[in-house]
């Protein structure tokens, strides 16, 4: 994880970060939402917000404990970014979207629960890196999802929530956020090519790109 950015400058940077993703149709309506450790405890989307209308000075402000302690009331799936925070020490923030490509792929009959996405392109393994797990489908709100996803968490920066959509985690906000898209790049390219057969990166460029910049 990178050092936690200062109060102020987060809630700014998540904010613009969050109107670059709605302003380019990675989120639509009051879905999606993001988080981001600070040296006190997070920031977090407010429940119902859009992430095109946030206000910086009402974003959720959640203590080390996930109690929420100043601003709106936080996003009802709060559990999936604590999933993601106490299972992994290099979290520093989390994206969770219901971007088209990436939410189509979940939908999928054959989604493969270890390796949904094939080894593509470059970017999409040095973003999310060789696993990608699928978390089963639960109907939001269900307790049981935040283990889950915390299991999955556990051996990936990135989780597909089958019938739903992309959470994932970076060691800042704009590397999550980074992430978030190329996974978005990674599922459209998938599902353009679904049918065809196309050439995919060996392991050994896999193992290659991971050890230069995993
Ligand atoms: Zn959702």
């Amino acid at each position: 994880m990178d050092a936690p950015m200062a109060e102020p400058q987060a809630r700014r940077l998540l904010v613009d970060l969050a109107g670059s993703l709605f302003a380019r149709g990675y989120s639509v309506g009051s879905a999606g939402n993001i988080s981001v450790r600070l040296a006190d405890g997070y920031l977090i989307t407010p429940t119902n917000s859009s992430l095109g209308r946030l206000d910086p000075l009402r974003l959720s402000k959640l203590d080390r404990d996930f109690r929420h302690v100043s601003g709106d009331a936080p996003s009802k799936e709060v559990f999936m970014h604590r999933a993601f925070y106490t299972a992994r020490d290099d979290a520093g923030a989390v994206v969770h979207l219901h971007s088209t490509m990436a939410t189509a792929v979940t939908c999928l009959p054959e989604l493969d629960a270890v390796n949904p996405l094939p080894p593509l392109t470059p970017y999409f393994v040095m973003r999310i890196g060789k696993r990608l797990p699928t978390v089963p489908y639960y109907r939001p709100g269900n307790p049981q999802m935040e283990p889950a996803i915390q299991n999955a968490a556990r051996v990936a920066r990135a989780v597909l929530l089958a019938n739903h959509g992309p959470v994932v985690s970076g060691r800042s906000l704009v590397d999550a956020v980074n992430a978030a898209e190329e996974l978005e790049e990674a599922s459209k390219l998938f599902l353009l090519l679904r049918g065809a057969n196309p050439r995919l990166l060996t392991a050994a460029h896999v193992d290659d790109l991971l050890k230069t910049f995993g």
